[in-house]
């Protein structure tokens, strides 16, 4: 027996429902009962009346988001269980310990069997972002299962779904779903420390999926001199900084983001004579003539966030890269990152090669790198998969 309002699809279309992929398409579906509206949760069948899953309704391109291939209740034993089981991936990992490190993504959408929902954890506050409907409306079931599987970890919970949600042209406040109960630990990333602003940073606060890159960085930067261009809070600065780098220049077009960088240095104690920050357009600067560092980092911003701005995205990575060798000095090292999903890793490499042929600069991939393992992907849902950097040796 069922109550959930039911969604049949058309022959053949289940294919890559039976396969766990978690998206059905509005293409796919041959009956919507009536009365289902945006956020509903919804029973999804194949044409013979056979169990396919449980999801969301979205309405749009992507109809269905689903979130148990199961039968049974979506109810708070099963959210609670299902929090259980990321929280319990991210200490396996070894990303709670109070002094090296306390934060990490807690909840990967897709990646954690949640599509439409992220949360960040932050020193015991989890900053929550809703990116469907369905997932916003059930804000106060995640809470409290997260109150319940976290227990004393958890300070407090802060929704940061305002943005996310306007994109599906639904207003929602930020603010404390679950109000602080005392200080929130600090901030650590493998033992450096960071001030995080999710209440007005960009996101959640904290680009926590380059954890493992500005670790690799730091081996790298030994008497180093470092250009870090789109630095935001800073992360791969203080990483290289901790590596022992001579001198690291932090670039960023926001100034927010440079304070923050600033703040972030100096929290870690290293010398403010090492380091150094430029305001400006980061291919204007790469322009600059003569820019000679033994070490650039370039982590842009999506230029892809849909399918067909790839080309156009391809061709700015292109043009960053091309300059980015250049200011590289021979024997240096470039390490570029691309976060747009609809740049797979080799189109990345491919625009790569191009800019390097363009710079007539000889390169050797190094490293291919990726999102940490609190990013995790589903081979199911081989979109999940978006951030991708090499580390190269400039000839
Ligand atoms: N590398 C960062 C994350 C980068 S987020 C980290 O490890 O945390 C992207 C950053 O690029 C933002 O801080 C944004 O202000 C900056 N940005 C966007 N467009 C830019 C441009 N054209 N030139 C320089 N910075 C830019």
């Amino acid at each position: 027996m069922h109550n959930l309002p039911l969604i049949t699809l058309r022959k053949g279309k289940d294919e890559s429902l039976k396969r766990f992929h978690p998206w059905v398409f509005s293409g796919a579906i041959r009956l919507a009962e009536s009365g289902i509206r945006e956020g509903d949760l919804v029973r999804v069948e194949g044409e013979r009346g056979e169990f396919l899953g449980i999801g969301h309704y979205a309405g749009g391109s992507i109809a269905v988001r689903i979130l148990s291939f199961k039968e049974g209740s979506i109810d708070i034993t099963w959210w609670k269980e299902k929090l259980a089981k990321a929280w319990e991936l991210r200490l396996s990992e070894g990303l709670l310990k109070p002094d090296s490190n306390t934060m990490f993504r807690l909840l990967h959408a897709e990646g954690d069997g949640l599509p439409g929902l992220i949360a960040d954890y932050y020193g015991g506050v989890v900053v929550l972002q809703a990116h469907s409907l369905g997932m916003f409306r059930a804000l106060e079931t995640i809470c409290e299962a997260l109150q319940f599987v976290l227990g004393e970890h958890l300070k407090g919970i802060y929704s940061k779904s305002s943005e996310s949600m306007a994109k599906i042209k639904v207003t929602a406040e930020n603010g404390w779903l679950s109000p602080l109960s005392g200080e929130p630990g600090p901030c650590f990333e493998n033992g450096m420390r960071f001030k995080v602003d999710w209440v007005q940073g960009q996101k959640t606060g904290f680009f926590l999926d380059q954890r493992d890159n500005r670790l690799l960085l730091a081996k790298y930067c030994q008497d180093k001199t470092v250009l870090n261009t789109f630095c935001y809070t800073g992360g791969f600065s203080v990483f290289a900084l901790q590596g022992g780098a001579s001198m690291v220049h932090s670039l960023d077009s926001s100034i927010p983001a440079l304070e923050l960088t600033e703040e972030n240095v100096a929290l870690n104690g290293f010398a403010t004579e090492r380091h150094g920050i430029i305001r400006a357009d980061a291919l204007d600067y790469l322009k600059s003539p003569d820019l000679q560092y033994d070490i650039v980092v370039l982590d842009p911003p999506a230029f892809a966030k849909r399918l067909d701005a790839r080309h156009s995205a391809v061709q700015a990575y292109k043009r960053l890269n091309h300059r980015g060798l250049l200011a590289v000095k021979p024997g240096g090292y470039l390490f570029s990152f691309s976060c747009s999903q609809a740049v797979d890793s080799e189109l990345f490499r491919h625009t790569l090669r191009a800019a390097a042929i363009e710079a007539g600069r000889e390169v050797q991939l190094l490293h291919s790198l990726r999102q940490g393992a609190d990013h995790p992907v589903s081979l199911f849902h081989p979109e999940g998969e978006y951030l991708k950097g090499v580390v190269v040796k400039v000839g």
